[in-house]
Parts: structure tokens; sequence; C-alpha cells
């Protein structure tokens, strides 16, 4: 302790010598070479997700991070797209909502990395069909609750998902999980309460309540379409034959580009929509009639899905 009083008193006569305060490290910067590759996690149409651990003591004590960059085919044009996403997820706080950690720059280069928490046990998607035997319904309601709190706090921001589905739903344990990737989020002008897509190419058209695929307006109701997907799909356990995708195209006959999208307009405006799937019981099959309304004003809300959602589970 005198010692250490010693050097004080010495600094403050003799300011040179006083330690310098450490350069504020920013927590949220990656440095590229700590970043040691573990596994590939999966990817989507864009992007490509990794398993790495931030290691800069070099001796595997580092933590686990996901690691999302951008296919190479798809640097140019969509990396305004994951600094849009990385903005977005920057600002969510919900433990519903995977966790933001910070970014990753490439050395020189216009390329960087979104860094986010590491969801152990990947995509609902890879999830479901390898646990069907231990994940009951109320728990499959359980994970749609959780969704469509996330959800709801997503609209409480003003951002439309547009591309909730199974696939980007991640499982943190397994009574957990979290809404990932929202590489198609984009925020709504509150005068107009919709966004219109400009792009077209990258629509999950399955997914995709009529006014999306006809006018190309997402509105937070559209979200709720979508949902109303996800929640097949879950209680299908993602079985993939009887995926939203297999089934409207047995309804449709397979075609080929633009007339599968004509042809799903046709049958959903006739009233069509996924049937009951085998087991669903009849009041969360009607949930999701309640999703697929033709007109959004007539949809159930997110809120109004917790609600009734929480009462199935008692
Ligand atoms: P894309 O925008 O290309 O669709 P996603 O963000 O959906 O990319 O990620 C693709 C896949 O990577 C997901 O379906 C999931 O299996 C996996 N993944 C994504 N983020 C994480 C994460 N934070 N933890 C674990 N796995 C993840
Ligand atoms: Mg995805």
């Amino acid at each position: 302790r005198a010692i250490v009083r010693d050097i004080d008193m010495l600094g403050e006569q003799n300011p040179s010598i006083k330690p310098k305060p450490t350069a504020e490290v920013d927590p949220t910067v990656f440095e590229k070479r700590f970043l040691k590759k573990v596994r590939d996690l999966g990817e989507g149409h864009f992007g490509k997700v990794e398993l790495c651990r931030y290691d800069p003591r070099g001796d595997k004590t580092g933590e686990l991070v996901a690691v999302k960059s951008l296919k190479p085919e798809n640097q140019q044009e969509q990396s305004t797209n994951l600094s849009r996403e990385i903005d977005i997820l920057k600002a969510l706080f919900h433990e519903n909502i995977v966790r933001y950690k910070g970014i990753c720059q490439e050395e020189g280069g216009q390329a960087f990395k979104l860094i986010m928490e590491y969801v152990p046990m990947g995509s609902l998607k890879d999830y479901l069909p390898r646990h069907k035997k231990d994940t009951s319904l109320a728990t499959l309601l359980s994970y749609s609750v959780q969704i469509c709190k996330g959800m709801e706090y997503l609209g409480s921001k003003n951002y439309i998902h547009r591309d909730l589905a199974a696939r980007n739903v991640l499982v943190e344990n397994e009574r957990m999980v979290k809404i990932g990737d929202f590489g198609l989020t984009k925020s709504i002008k509150d005068n107009e309460g919709y966004y219109t897509v400009k792009d077209e190419n990258d629509s999950p058209v399955f997914w995709y309540a009529p006014e999306c695929l006809t006018q190309c307006k997402f509105y937070l109701a559209s979200d709720v379409w979508s949902f109303g997907v996800t929640l097949y799909e879950l209680i299908t356990y993602c079985d993939s034959s009887k995926s939203p995708m297999t089934c409207f195209l047995d309804m449709i006959g397979r075609t080929q580009g633009q007339m599968t999208v004509m042809r799903l307009v046709k049958l959903l405006n006739d009233g069509r929509r996924l049937p009951r799937p085998d087991g669903c019981p009849e009041p969360v099959y009607e949930l999701m009639r309640k999703c697929w309304e033709q007109k959004p004003d007539s949809r159930i809300t997110f809120t109004g899905l917790i609600k009734e959602l929480s009462n199935m589970q008692q």
C-alpha cells in the first residue's frame, strides 16, 4: 500500500510518468485475427452463419459467437441490407430476439460481419424433426407464445419482419426460442403503416399474405399471416413432406416461376388455406385461420394471439 501511495505521489509530482489510462476498448468491435471458426451453422438466401470462438488470448477460453456474413455472390448488392440488419438488431432488447454482440470489419475492405450470440440448438426447422418425441403440444404452444412476444415487441418499435418462418426461429434450450434473421426487416413509416417491396426476388412466397403477393405491401398484419404459417410448421414438427411449400404446390400443381405466384394468389383469393395438420386441435387451427383472414384489418393481432395461446396452455 505504501508503495502504491508513493507511486501516486510520484505521479502527482511528475505528471510525465503518470500511467496513461488504457485506451477505451469497444466491446462491440471484434478483431478478425482473434475470430476462430469452429464450424458452419447454416445458410439462407443471402447469408451464411458460422460458429466461431473469439479468442484474443489464444488459449481456447474465449466465448463462442455466431458470425453472419454475406455469401460472396451477394456481397455487392446485399451489403446495405446487412448493415441495415446490424443497425436494427443493435437496438432490439428482448429475451425472444437473438442478441446482437457487435461487428467485425474485414481488413482494408468494405465487407463486414455481424456478430451475435450463439443459440446452441439451431433453428426450429432443424430442431423439431429431431426432437418430436420430447416436444409436447404444450411446448409447441409455449414456443408460439414466445415468438408472438418477440414479434409484439418488434411491432412496438415499428418494424415489420417480413421473413417470419420456422427456419428463422432459433432454439436456445428445450424451453426457450428466439427470433433470428432480421435480414428482410424493414422500418415502417408511421403515416403509411406499410412497407413497399422493390425487390420481388427475395419473397418467401408461401409465407406471404395476399397483399404482399399482389400489391407488394407489408403491414404488421402481414407478419401475423406469416406467423400463422409458422404455427402450422410448428404443429407439423417441420416435417418437410407437409411443409407449406409442399402443401401449396400440391394444391396448385407444380408450375414454373411467375405462374406459381399467380396460382397461389388465385387460390388464396378463393378463400382456400393450408389444411388442418394431423393431430392439430381445432382451437389451434382456428387461431391459424384468424391469422389468415384475407383482409389485413380482419386478422388477429400478436397481442390477441398471446392471450389466446396462453389460455390454451392451461
Ligand atoms: P439468412 O439471412 O441467409 O437466411 P439466417 O440468419 O437465417 O441467414 O441464418 C441461416 C441459418 O444459420 C439459420 O437457419 C440457423 O440454422 C443458423 N443460425 C443463424 N443464426 C444463428 C445463431 N445466432 N446461433 C445458431 N445458429 C444460427
Ligand atoms: Mg434465414
